[in-house]
């Protein structure tokens, strides 16, 4: 196991790795920007560096000042958490050259899973399947007016080098094609820097279905089922559980062996998830995968009992992963919803300000996975992501309850939160009784206003 770890991010994310690190014995040194000064990982940590000012592209986003942080502290790894650089093939071809270990799969696998197409193609090839679409990126908009002729409206013209949902569009028609074309692209270039564009079938009744997967450097790799992340505002997820109300072990059985059927095709290494749209007959569609640890992996957690981000620490260090896929059981049911700084009846604007009171919730099945204290302001620079309440219930009805009631302990006072937009989503009843598309979270928001 390594000695010491570079720590490059944020918030909450920061604060989990620190923990992973104490328990398995490892020091953790947290690269800060200046507005993170106070925060709660730079607190628990071993060590801090300031990596630049405030602004991303001068602190988390900037290899030289995380390097040289590493460097600096006798660092043998950095990880990169979510966001920021964890899915950047030049920053894990950096960190190898400065032999320091990225905690994640090799620079190869995150670039050909970061373009869109490539993925999509190479899932495709390995006999995973995708949602039917372009073949790879669109070249013109004749070759896009072409695809939709062939694959039939409503389209979904996506970035192919995008994430976060921006710049994704749906069109109905070839009029709506025919404009939305160029505003899609424009939109991809400003967001990427890439205004290539891929062509998907828009699937309109479908659940948001994830897989989470583990491998080693042997060629070992199992899979730990999924979580459903179909709430969601504008393409953000908000509340995750696992396991899916729409999954039986069947389908669990039969996605798990595709997205295995991925990660062995690319020689996969570490935590990745490859997710998937499924469809109200069972049918399942590989839409990307993400090569990192994912927010909501403490739904997994709960349900498995195995510790994701200690496996990826284990992993990157060369241990072999011990567990078998039999091993895998997932007992009871785990749901994470997702605390943000917004204020749900002001079209969720962001919140700021100094927290007053913070009181989380406890007792039987309660995780709190944060980076809040009383006292402490979230920089406005970052996501508003405040905390992770993850709860977790014999069954569906006592997580479900168990939420609510761990929603309404939750004391965050000095600052709005989305968290009476959560109890609004737990009382009503298409969530409640866990049949819900992607359409589903707009559509509450609609009526609730
Ligand atoms: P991003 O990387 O920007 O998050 P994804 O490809 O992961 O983009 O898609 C994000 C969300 O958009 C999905 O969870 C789903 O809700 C919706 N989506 C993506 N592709 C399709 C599709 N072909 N049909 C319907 N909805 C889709």
């Amino acid at each position: 196991m390594f000695n010491k770890v570079l720590i490059a991010n944020r918030g909450e994310i920061a604060v989990r790795i620190v923990r992973a690190c104490h328990e398995l014995g490892v020091r953790a040194v947290v690269a800060y920007s200046e507005a993170d000064k106070y925060s709660l990982a730079v607190r628990l940590a071993d060590e801090a560096v300031c990596i630049g000012p405030a602004a991303s592209a001068r602190s988390y986003l900037n290899p030289s000042a995380l390097i040289s942080a590493a460097l600096m502290t006798g660092c043998e790894a950095i990880h990169p958490g979510y966001g920021f650089l964890s899915e950047n093939p030049y920053f894990a071809e950096i960190c190898a050259e400065y032999k320091l270990k990225f905690i994640g799969p090799d620079a190869n696998a995150i670039r050909m899973m970061g373009d869109k197409a490539l993925g999509r193609k190479t899932m495709r090839d390995a006999g995973v399947p995708t949602v039917p679409g372009s073949r790879g990126e669109l070249r013109t908009l004749e070759e896009a007016v072409e695809t939709a002729h062939q694959i039939g409206y409503p389209v979904l013209l996506k970035p192919s080098g995008g994430g976060g949902g921006r710049g994704m569009r749906v069109a109905q028609n070839e009029a709506d094609l025919i404009k939305a074309y160029p505003t899609s692209k424009a939109e991809a270039e400003a967001a990427f820097g890439n205004s290539a564009l891929l062509m998907e079938k828009y699937l309109p009744q479908v659940r948001h279905v994830e897989i989470q997967v583990l491998a080693d450097q042997y060629g070992h790799a199992i899979h730990l089922g999924e979580r459903d992340c179909s709430s969601q505002r504008r393409h953000q997820k908000i509340v995750e559980e696992a396991p899916s109300p729409a999954v039986n072990p069947d389908l669990r059985a039969r996605m798990g062996e595709a997205a295995l059927k991925g990660v062995r095709a690319i020689n996969y290494v570490n935590a990745g998830t490859m997710e998937f749209l499924l469809d109200p007959d069972g049918n399942f569609y590989f839409i990307e995968m993400n090569t990192r640890i994912q927010v909501e992996h403490p739904v997994t957690e709960m349900v498995t009992g195995i510790d994701l981000v200690k496996w990826q620490l284990r992993i990157a260090a060369g241990e072999p992963l011990t567990i078998r896929q039999s091993d895998v059981v997932m007992r009871g049911h785990a749901i994470e919803a997702r605390i943000n700084a917004e204020d749900p009846d002001r079209d969720f604007m962001p919140s700021g300000g100094e927290i007053e009171y913070y009181l989380p919730p406890g007792g039987p099945g309660v995780r709190v996975d944060s980076h809040l204290y009383a006292g402490y302001s979230p920089p406005g620079y970052y996501d508003s992501l405040l905390a992770k309440l993850i709860v977790w219930g014999a069954d569906r009805n006592e997580a479900l309850a168990r939420l609510e009631r761990a929603l309404r302990e939750f004391v965050i006072t000095g600052i709005y939160t989305t968290i009476p937009f959560t109890l609004a989503m737990l009382e009503d009843p298409p969530f409640r009784e866990g049949r819900i598309s992607t359409r589903y979270v707009p559509d509450l928001v609609q009526r609730i206003k």
